[in-house]
């Protein structure tokens, strides 16, 4: 059972949204972690798959279904907790979900940013 799911986004492609209303600090996502990278192996990765890369506590781990799909935001609603999302305020079925991407993304990516959020930062 999943309380979440993936759909078309106004952000970019394809994104994560709340399937049932979340409470502030609820776990919104728990991240499949079966997939760790090496450095070595997470460079050689082809660019248009490094947006999956998560770097979590000096390991680099490639999101799986649906938590690949969560898009960034510089104004989020949810933040990495111990390998899940986290709910940071509530959150209304439907919403999609959003995630600030420059807190865990591997130190050597960068990417432009279309959240339209007035906190926009651009580029993360
Ligand atoms: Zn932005």
């Amino acid at each position: 059972m999943s309380s979440v799911i993936v759909k078309d986004s106004k952000i970019q492609g394809r994104g994560v949204f709340a399937d049932k209303d979340f409470k502030k600090g609820d776990i919104v996502m728990k991240w499949d972690a079966s997939m760790i990278l090496t450095e070595k192996e997470a460079k050689k990765i082809p660019a248009r798959y490094k947006k999956y890369l998560v770097f979590f506590k000096g390991k680099y781990i490639m999101a799986q279904y649906p938590e690949k799909y969560l898009n960034h935001s510089c104004e989020p609603n949810t933040k990495e907790g111990n390998l899940c999302d986290i709910a940071i305020r509530d959150i209304k079925k439907g919403e999609e979900l959003t995630t600030d991407y420059s807190i865990n993304s591997p130190p050597q990516l960068k990417m432009k940013c279309n959240c339209k959020s007035k906190k926009c930062r651009k580029i993360i």
